[in-house]
């Protein structure tokens, strides 16, 4: 039977982390991934803010890098456009992850590629108390035992799933095209246009050589591939190319490619003897913009110091555990202002979102106290019905989905 200190299942931003840390801490690591390749298929518009890099003292390559750029641009239906300028990267996110994996497995930690958990069963001690772990699955280093395990399987939830922990979260679908020929100045373009994607936004995030990756989220999944076809079709990408992104193989046909976000905030239960759950695995997500990479790569960080820290101390107790839970309440934006913010945002009508953006400054990132006084006057004034319809819960979301709240 393999045996390690810790089990990091998936080898995502949130498990490259996670084994990176607990293998720099010293601990025999060993990351176990689904999938036969780090980070293929991408299911993701591979920004991440530099608070993000800095957040997390990455030294990131240039070859991950496809694009540096200077922010977001919130695009509202009328066309008013406000600009949130906070510096950032598009990645190539495949590169990324596997850049991350390879340091990780540098430093010790060894990868297992087409391995897949599927069962996991905790061993107590003639005292009743958590011992060990063994986990089976699919792939030959199976059965692994160990003494913990970091989740980090993403929105499939493997620990919450394979040992039933009664928690759920609520899910969004996202796909995006890659296209070429589309023009950029250095910001991704959010469209906030409730017409082209029902409670979500569309995005242009450029790369680098004319590249961009061109999607959307909505909370109806069946039709995300029409909105997101007629949002071209009706916009200035109409006739641009679309094409297969890099990490596919040659000769298919372009089609996009996504996945689900969970957008409810974080499971009501992310640890349990012996056991971390990170990044989507642990619903940390922006529930906004949906952004979780910077929220994975830090949760990651985090699960492997406070498992390090209790191995060390002889102590996998899920009370031990709850320094990671203390840790992540702290640090992470408060998800209920952002979930209620999202409601009202998706109760404004076209011309409510237009009438809302014109009260606005052209930046958004530098507003003080003063302005934002202003900002509430002149809505206030000029269309009071939008205070009934929390305008202003809206613009706290909008806050704290920024960069230095883990927005991106
Ligand atoms: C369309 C779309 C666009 C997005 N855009 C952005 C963006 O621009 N910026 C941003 O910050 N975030 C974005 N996100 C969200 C971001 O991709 C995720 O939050 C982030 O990847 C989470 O990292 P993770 O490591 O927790 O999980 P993942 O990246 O999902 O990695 C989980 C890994 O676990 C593996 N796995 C699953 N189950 C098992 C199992 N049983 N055994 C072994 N391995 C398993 C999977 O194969 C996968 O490789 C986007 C998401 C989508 C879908």
């Amino acid at each position: 039977m393999a045996v390690c200190d810790v089990l990091v299942i998936g080898a995502g931003p949130g498990g490259g982390s996670a084994a990176l840390h607990a293998a720099r801490a010293g601990l025999s690591v060993m990351i176990v991934e689904a999938d036969p390749a780090v980070g293929v298929p991408v299911h993701c518009g591979e920004c991440l803010s530099q608070l993000a890099i800095d957040n997390l003292d990455l030294e990131i390559p240039d070859e991950v890098v496809a694009l540096e750029c200077k922010g977001i641009r919130v695009i509202f239906p009328d066309g008013t456009s406000k600009l949130l300028t906070e510096k950032g990267y598009v990645l190539e996110k495949h590169l990324f992850e596997q850049w991350l994996t390879d340091e990780a497995v540098n430093t010790g930690a060894s990868l297992h590629l087409s391995h897949k958990v599927n069962s996991m069963e905790r061993i107590y001690n003639s005292n009743n108390e958590f011992s060990n772990w063994k986990i089976e699955g699919k792939g030959n280093e199976f059965p692994i035992e160990c003494k913990a395990v970091i989740d980090a399987s993403g929105v499939a939830g493997a620990a919450s799933k394979l040992l039933d922990m009664g928690t759920e979260v609520e899910v969004i679908a996202g796909f995006q095209y890659e296209m070429t020929d589309v023009p950029n100045d250095g910001y991704l373009d959010f469209y906030l246009w409730p017409k082209y994607s029902p409670h979500g936004y569309v995005w242009m995030i450029p790369k680098k050589g004319d590249r961009a990756n061109v999607g959307l989220v909505t909370t109806d999944k069946k039709g995300a591939i029409k909105y997101l076809d007629r949002f071209v079709e009706d916009t200035y990408l109409k006739g641009k190319i679309i094409q297969n992104p890099s990490w596919r193989e040659n000769g298919t046909k372009p089609r996009p490619f996504g996945g689900t976000i969970p957008i409810s905030g974080p499971r009501k239960i992310t640890t349990g003897d012996g056991l971390i759950l990170v990044g989507d695995a642990a619903g940390f997500t922006s529930p906004l913009f949906e952004g979780g990479s910077h929220l994975a790569l830090w949760s990651g960080r985090e699960a492997a110091k406070t498992i390090s820290e209790a191995i060390l101390e002889g102590d996998l107790s899920n009370r031990r555990m709850q320094k990671y839970v203390i840790a992540w309440k702290k640090k992470f934006p408060p998800y209920s202002k952002i979930l209620k913010g999202k409601t009202s945002l998706y109760d404004l009508s076209d011309d409510e979102l237009s009438n809302m953006a014109r009260c606005l400054p052209e930046e958004l990132g530098s507003m003080s106290a003063i302005d934002k006084l202003w900002i509430g006057l002149k809505i206030l004034f000029r269309h009071p019905l939008l205070y009934t319809k929390g305008v202003i819960s809206v613009l706290l979301s909008f806050g704290y989905s920024r960069a230095k709240h883990f927005g991106w």
